[in-house]
């Protein structure tokens, strides 16, 4: 039986059509799980009865479960337990413009770069497009309030896991859905590069970023093996694409770790090597974390790097510090709870 939550509308209209009925009806499902949030289908009542034992015959409420939380004043990190005792984990951070939520999208990661809690556990599965919803949904009932933007930037790598992904933010974007603006959604990516152009020709207006983390091949290949696929000229490429096409600004994520790719000759590479691409740069200092032996950079050479940038008229920002109290970079909540 499939998962009433993760269903894009257009197959719930197709599912609709398939039984001999209107497909409006799969918007007015929609009202009463995203909006009326209900958890029966007996509790939509313009529906008829026969539909509804229908519906209960071909979909279930799924759910998963909060095993541990974390918080302090501005985040709060949720670990889940999926149905089949996975464990993956949502952060949410509390801005000035209100709620946001960065979800995981797959049980560990193949992409195993080496500063990354996530990529320690090779990826289990997929998650399904219901499980990245309910992680929404579930903290938004935790909290009482409504998630007003969405980041997937948690475990795993999202485009590895296209299809699900792009049906979650289907369902998130949908205006009888979750209706959280497209400019209001985030995703990250290691840099697949062919999934660069797909989630160019999608047409939806979500904002892209790309995890860099280093201004040439020789650094980047040594801290993420993903780079021995796609080169950072293709990554450029692809993304000079996005761009003209979409109109969209795209951002460089670079996490700074020292001694790696913290120097003031990085700096000046990056700046050559973005310069004129309409782009932001959010420069993050490392998380570090128990497992792996990298440091953080101390201020002075973070300014430093950031201010390379700046004079270079590069659109630059540190990331704000949110979760390190709670130890909020990616997948670091589960890897405690698993004693790794
Ligand atoms: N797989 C995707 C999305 C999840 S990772 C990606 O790699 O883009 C989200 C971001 O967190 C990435 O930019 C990743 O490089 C970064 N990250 C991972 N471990 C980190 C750490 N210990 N400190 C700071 N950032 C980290
Ligand atoms: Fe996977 Fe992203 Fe972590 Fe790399 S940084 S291992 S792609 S989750």
């Amino acid at each position: 039986m499939k998962s009433i939550y993760g269903i894009k509308k257009s197959d719930l209209e197709e599912y609709f059509i398939s039984i001999g009925e209107k497909k409006f009806k799969a918007t007015q499902v929609y009202e009463w799980v995203y909006r009326k949030k209900v958890l029966s289908f007996d509790e939509m009542t313009n529906i008829s009865k026969d539909i509804r034992e229908k519906l209960k015959k071909d979909f279930t409420f799924n759910k998963i479960n909060i095993v541990k939380k974390q918080e302090d004043d501005l985040v709060k990190k949720y670990l889940f337990e999926l149905n089949d005792g996975n464990k993956v984990e949502s952060v949410l951070m509390y801005h000035d413009y209100g709620l946001s939520i960065c979800i995981s999208s797959q049980i560990g990661c193949n992409m195993g770069c080496s500063f990354c809690e996530s990529g320690r556990l090779k990826k289990v599965r997929n998650l399904t497009s219901d499980e990245m919803l309910l992680q929404v949904l579930m903290v938004e009932e935790d909290v009482n309030t409504r998630i007003s933007h969405v980041v997937v930037m948690g475990i795993g790598e999202p485009f590895d896991n296209y299809d699900n992904f792009m049906d979650f933010i289907r369902i998130i974007n949908d205006p009888y859905g979750m209706a959280i603006g497209s400019r209001h959604i985030t995703v990250s990516t290691s840099g697949i590069v062919p999934r660069i152009y797909d989630f160019m020709n999608e047409n939806i207006g979500v904002n892209l970023a790309i995890s860099l983390h280093a201004p040439n091949d020789k650094i980047r290949s040594n801290i993420m093996k993903i780079n021995k696929v796609y080169k950072i000229n293709e990554i450029i490429k692809a993304v000079k694409e996005y761009i003209s096409k979409t109109n969209r600004r795209v951002t460089f994520e670079y996490i700074l770790i020292e001694d790696i790719n913290d120097s003031e000759e990085c700096a000046n590479e990056l700046v050559k090597l973005i310069k004129g691409i309409n782009c932001y740069i959010n420069l993050i200092p490392y998380n570090e974390t128990n497992n792996i032996g990298y440091k953080r950079p101390d201020k002075t050479k973070i300014m430093k790097f950031y201010d390379t940038l700046k004079k270079n008229n590069i659109n630059v920002t540190i990331r704000k510090e949110f979760g390190s109290k709670v130890s909020a970079a990616c997948g670091q909540l589960r890897s405690e709870s698993e004693g790794k």
